[in-house]
C-alpha cells in the first residue's frame, strides 16, 4: 500500500489560468512558464492543457527545453537566462530555441558561434532590478552588436519587473522600470516582453509607447497559470479569477485523545489546554509541507477549515479535530487546493503565508516521493 498522500494535477485549471492571461494581456502572445518543472506540477503532466492555450513555453535550463520539444512541441520555446555556456548555442541551434542575451559574455559566445540558421534572442534590460540585464548604456550597444552579427535574425527587447505585485518605496511598483524600458528602448524596433504574472494581472492595459500596452507582444504568465496570486493576501484566487492547479491531499492515520497539559509531536510545541482530538496525517517536510508552518496553519478536513497544532514532523503533521466530530481515522485532510469531499478551496497562498513563504515555493517543493495523479 503506497502511504495516504497524493497530489492532483487539474488540467482544465491550467487552461483556464492561461486562458486569464489571455484575455487580460489583449492581443500578446502568452508564454507559458514552466521553469522549475512547470512549478512543481511536471512539464509532461501539464503540457496538453497548457498548449490548448500558450503560444510558446518558457524555460531555465536546456533540460526543459529538450523535454518540451520531446513533447512534440514545435512553437517558441525560449531559455529566460539565455545559454550558460558556448556549447549550449548547439542545441538552441538544434532544437531551434530563442535565447535571452542578458551579459556581454553570451553576446561574445553568440558572436563565435556557427550557427545552423540566424537565431531569435532576447535581449535583456536591467531596468532597475540589478539581476540579469544590460544597464541601458551597455542594452543600446549590444543591440547594435547583434543587429550587426549574422547569427541573429531578431532581436526582442525584454526586462522584467522587480515590484510588479506592490507598491515600491511607497510608489507605483513599475513606474521606474517602465519609464527606464522606454527611454532605453523607444526608438530602436522590434517585439517587446515586459509582464510576469503580477504584471499582467495588475497592470497589463497600461500605456507603453504608442499604441502599446504594458501587455507587449509577449506575456511571462508564471505562478498565475499555476493558480498561485503574486500579490496575495492584497488579493487571492477568487479575486483574479483563477483556479489552483495543485492539490495536495492526505489521510489521517492516527487519532489521539488529549488532554488538558499534554502535548502534541516534536518539542512540545503545542500543549492543549482543553480536551480536544488530534489527528496525525500522513504528510510532511519531506512531501514538500513547510517545516515552518506554526500551529493554526490552515487546512481542510473532509472539506472543513481547520488547522494545524505543533510541530510538522518529516512524515506527518497534526491537526485539530475537537470540532469535526465526524471527522476521524481515514479522513481526507486538504493541504492546499482543492478538497476531494466537498470541492472547498483553501488557496496555496494562504498556507504559505502562515508559513512565511509564498505560494511559488510550496508548488515548487512538492517532493518526488509524493504520488502525482493528473485529472481534468
Ligand atoms: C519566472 C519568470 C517569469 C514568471 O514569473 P511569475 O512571477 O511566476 O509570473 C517571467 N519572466 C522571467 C524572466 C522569469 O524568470
Amino acid at each position: 500500500m503506497p502511504r495516504p498522500i497524493e497530489a492532483l494535477i487539474h488540467t482544465a485549471a491550467l487552461s483556464h489560468n492561461l486562458g486569464r492571461a489571455r484575455e487580460l494581456a489583449g492581443g500578446a502572445r502568452v508564454w507559458a512558464v514552466v521553469k522549475a518543472n512547470a512549478y512543481g506540477h511536471g512539464i509532461e503532466r501539464c503540457f496538453e492543457a497548457q498548449r490548448l492555450v500558450a503560444d510558446g513555453f518558457a524555460c531555465i535550463d536546456l533540460n526543459e527545453a529538450e523535454r518540451v520539444r520531446a513533447l512534440g512541441w514545435r512553437g517558441p520555446v525560449l531559455l529566460l537566462e539565455g545559454v550558460f555556456e558556448p556549447r549550449d548555442l548547439e542545441l538552441c541551434s538544434r532544437l531551434h530555441l530563442w535565447h535571452a542575451i542578458h551579459c556581454e559574455e553570451q553576446l561574445e559566445w553568440l558572436a563565435a558561434h556557427k550557427v545552423l540558421w540566424p537565431q531569435r534572442v532576447f535581449l535583456k534590460l536591467n531596468s532597475g532590478m540589478n539581476r540579469l540585464g544590460f544597464k541601458p548604456l551597455a542594452f543600446r550597444a549590444a543591440w547594435q552588436r547583434l543587429a550587426s552579427l549574422p547569427q541573429v535574425e531578431d532581436v526582442v527587447l525584454m526586462t522584467h519587473f522587480s515590484d510588479a505585485d506592490a507598491l515600491r518605496l511607497g510608489q507605483d511598483g513599475i513606474a521606474a522600470q517602465l519609464a527606464a524600458f522606454e527611454a532605453a528602448t523607444a526608438d530602436l524596433p522590434g517585439e517587446r516582453s515586459l509582464a510576469n504574472s503580477a504584471a499582467t494581472l495588475r497592470h497589463a492595459q497600461r500605456p507603453l509607447g504608442e499604441g502599446m500596452s504594458v501587455a507587449a507582444d509577449w506575456v511571462r504568465p508564471g505562478v498565475m497559470g499555476y493558480g498561485g496570486v503574486p500579490d496575495y493576501p492584497e488579493h487571492d484566487a477568487a479575486y483574479w479569477g483563477l483556479q489552483p492547479a495543485m492539490s495536495l491531499r492526505a489521510k489521517v492515520l492516527s487519532v489521539q485523545e488529549v488532554q488538558p497539559g499534554e502535548s502534541v509531536g516534536y518539542g512540545s510545541a503545542f500543549v492543549a489546554e482543553r480536551p480536544m482530538r488530534v489527528g496525525n496525517v500522513a504528510c510532511g517536510y519531506a512531501d514538500g509541507y513547510p517545516r515552518h508552518a506554526p500551529t493554526g496553519t490552515p487546512v481542510l478536513v473532509d472539506g472543513q477549515r481547520s488547522r494545524t497544532l505543533g510541530r510538522v514532523s518529516m512524515d506527518m503533521l497534526a491537526v485539530d479535530l475537537t470540532e469535526l466530530p465526524h471527522a476521524g481515522f481515514g479522513s481526507e485532510v486538504t493541504l492546499w487546493g482543492r478538497s476531494g469531499v466537498t470541492g472547498a478551496l483553501l488557496d496555496i497562498d494562504e498556507v504559505a503565508r502562515s508559513a512565511g513563504t509564498i505560494g511559488y515555493e510550496l508548488m515548487c517543493a512538492l517532493a518526488p516521493r509524493v504520488p502525482v495523479r493528473v485529472e481534468p
